[in-house]
């Protein structure tokens, strides 16, 4: 039996003030930023080789036990003091790891995908949301009155947020930039019953109204500076781990908007180590739109300074953001894992993203700014023959059609254009054109 008493608070960033996990609190009294920490020295207590297998048991299971979730499968390591019956999952996780057949044979490496889109709202924000709505559904067993769960969303957020509120019963709000987001996306939170405001602002004006509104009593913030999300997406870090039998890669390449998720990763790799299960850290590299590249800008001065500035518009919308709330967690675990951060233009993202379709996937423009980082990384020689790359895939490409459609078609620099050939009900027609390819 491992530990019941596993303990988890929240803490400051910046004064290390600490508050009770179950208080409603958003940011510390200085302004910080909170984390949700853990007891590294009770988890400790635990051998590695007992961890692991417990993990790895439940990551087998396909029962339909809650913790059969690949987030809820590391339930002692998200939040240990949860009541079970509060669980509110959407079966996220537990998603695949694919290499990149015949790419990598060709070129002497190993590519492999982690395809975080493949979930019930088809993104990664899936991993997040299950574990904030369900901190809010045991809150509200406990008689906390929060009437509404509210976010500020370039898109995926919101539509994570309306099916895990609508699942639980808890109304939902979200705040979108009006005419920034995909036709997806706004659909998503319309056909769950969530309020949604599309505001006459950009994402960065989204989310000031909303933390505004929030102060008041009764609505939950459910934006990632809420770091009950960032506790379900450091589950990618141990899903990894586990997929490559406790051995890191080389790289992780990870799309980068307000830098939770980064954050949440590195977090993850830590604990990991921390705990014993893995003993060598990968390099991260965050991967930014050049259009929204704060991060980028700061790396070049060392971290030396942080300054916002207004995202100009980019294919990869839901990482189109000038002002990242999370960006000195970030910062922290890029220095903790000797981090880079890449910055990719428009037309280097759409053809990374048509290039490795070609192979078998169907990327969204998020995973193409990564894989722009890759292809970008490898030419420069950072990544070698023989390395061990994984990328993170955010975003099942069907929810980004309009992207996706313009650069089959050959509208958008950088796609590969591979148009459907219009013929009459011929067989010799047909059966002419189909030689000529062959
Ligand atoms: C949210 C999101 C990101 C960026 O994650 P952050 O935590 O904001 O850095 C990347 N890709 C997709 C598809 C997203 O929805
Ligand atoms: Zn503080």
């Amino acid at each position: 039996m491992l530990q019941p008493e596993l303990k988890t608070w929240l803490q400051c960033l910046d004064c290390e003030r600490s508050y009770p996990i179950d208080e409603v609190v958003f940011s510390c009294q200085c302004g910080g930023l909170l984390d949700v920490r853990h007891d590294l020295s009770l988890i400790r207590q635990t051998p590695a080789a007992e961890w692991k297998e417990h993990f790895a048991g439940r990551m087998g299971d396909f029962s339909l036990k809650e913790s059969s979730s690949g987030v809820w499968a590391f339930k002692e390591w998200v939040l240990p003091g949860l009541p079970p019956r509060s669980i509110v999952s959407l079966g996220e996780g537990r998603t695949p790891l694919l290499p990149v057949r015949g790419y990598n044979e060709q070129e002497g490496l190993e590519l492999l995908i982690k395809q975080c889109g493949v979930s019930h709202s088809g993104s990664f924000k899936d991993l997040g949301m299950t574990v904030l709505v369900s901190h809010v559904h045991a809150l509200r067993k406990a008689g906390k009155d929060i009437r509404m769960i509210a976010c500020a969303s370039t898109g995926d957020t919101s539509a994570a947020l309306a099916v895990y509120a609508a699942s639980a019963g808890i109304p939902s709000c979200v705040f979108l930039p009006a005419g920034k987001i995909s036709p997806a996306q706004l659909v998503q939170p319309l056909a769950a019953g969530s309020l949604v405001l599309s505001l006459d602002t950009d994402f960065d004006g989204c989310m000031q109204i909303v933390q505004e509104i929030t102060k008041d009593s009764g609505l939950y913030l459910a934006n990632s500076m809420n770091p009950f999300r960032l506790e379900g997406q450091k589950t990618i870090a141990f899903e990894i781990a586990l997929q490559l039998d406790w051995e890191l890669p080389d790289w992780i390449i990870i799309p980068g908007g307000n830098l939770g998720n980064v954050s949440a990763l590195g977090e993850g790799l830590l604990m990991l180590r921390a705990a014993g299960l893995v003993e060598r850290l990968p390099r991260i590299c965050v991967a930014q739109a050049s259009a929204a590249d704060p991060l980028y800008r700061s790396f070049q001065t060392g971290y030396a300074g942080f300054e916002p500035f207004p995202a100009k518009k980019t294919h990869a919308s839901a990482i189109q953001i000038g002002n990242p709330v999370s960006y000195k967690r970030a910062i922290r675990a890029l220095r903790a894992l000797e981090g880079f951060v890449e910055t990719v233009l428009e037309e280097e993202l759409t053809h990374a993203a048509s290039f490795f379709d070609q192979y078998g996937f169907f990327h969204d423009p998020h995973t193409g700014v990564a894989l722009g980082a890759f292809l970008k990384l490898k030419a420069s020689g950072k990544i070698v023959r023989g390395d061990r790359v994984v990328v993170i895939s955010t975003a099942h490409g069907l929810k980004f059609s309009e992207f996706k459609t313009a650069s089959v078609l050959g509208k958008i620099e950088g796609g590969l254009a591979n148009l459907p050939v219009d013929l009459p009900a011929d067989a010799n027609a047909v059966r002419k054109v189909i030689l000529e390819r062959l």
